[in-house]
This record gives structure tokens, C-alpha cells and sequence, in this order.
């Protein structure tokens, strides 16, 4: 029996993910989950997900001391609102290239690298 084989539910829960652009918590992608697997707990759906993360099919990223999980894998920045949480990503290749670039003459590997600009939504400006 191969060991990385996906399940049913974790299949599932990739799908989801990369239908969406919010960076949802789990127990967003919980709730939305359910809806087909009524069956499914919270517990499952952590599990899945930071099974993901560990085998770098998805992001996962820290905001406010909770787990924000993305399935885009290429090369992006978070903008992050400081006060609702909201995400976008920014795709600037070159800060990324840069950086990677920048890692390798101090003879280090780079394996990833989380970029986080924080600051305030369009939504959130206006209050
Ligand atoms: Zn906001
Ligand atoms: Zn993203």
C-alpha cells in the first residue's frame, strides 16, 4: 500500500483550497469541507492540513497566532490588513528572486520564503 496515497477527504480539502484566494483558516476551510463531507471533523481537517503543508502542497502561515493555509505554490507575497485579517497576494517575482539570490551568497540553501507586508485594507481605510 503506498503510504502518500490522498484520501478521499484530503483530496477534498485541496480542492477547496485551490478554489479559493482568502487563505483560510481550517476552520474556514472546515465549515466549507462539511458541506460535502458532513461527516468530517475539525480535528481531520487540521490534520489534512498541516499533512499538506509538510509535504509543500500548500502554504501555511502564521497571522495573529492562527494558521492561514494557501494552495499557490508560485513564487507570491502576502498583504496582510492588521485590523480584519484580510489577505491578498502580491506577485512580485523579483523580490522573491532577489531574496533567494541574496540567501545563496551567504552559502545557504533557500528552500521557500514568506513575504508579509502588513498594513491596511481598501475596506478596512475607509473607517
Ligand atoms: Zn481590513
Ligand atoms: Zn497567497
Amino acid at each position: 500500500m503506498k503510504k502518500n496515497r490522498m484520501t478521499n477527504q484530503r483530496l477534498k480539502i485541496l480542492e477547496y483550497l485551490r478554489s479559493v484566494k482568502t487563505h483560510p483558516t481550517a476552520e474556514m476551510v472546515y465549515k466549507e469541507v462539511a458541506k460535502e463531507l458532513p461527516n468530517i471533523t475539525l480535528a481531520t481537517v487540521y490534520r489534512n492540513l498541516n499533512h499538506l503543508a509538510e509535504n509543500c502542497e500548500i502554504q501555511r502561515f502564521e497571522v495573529n497566532c492562527t494558521s492561514r493555509f494557501d494552495a499557490d505554490m508560485s513564487f507570491h507575497q502576502h498583504c496582510i490588513c492588521k485590523k480584519c485579517g484580510h489577505i491578498q497576494d502580491l506577485f512580485e517575482k523579483k523580490i522573491t528572486e532577489d531574496t533567494i539570490k541574496k540567501a545563496r551568497t551567504t552559502n545557504f540553501e533557500p528552500q521557500s520564503v514568506n513575504v508579509i507586508i502588513y498594513g491596511i485594507c481598501k475596506g478596512c481605510k475607509g473607517k
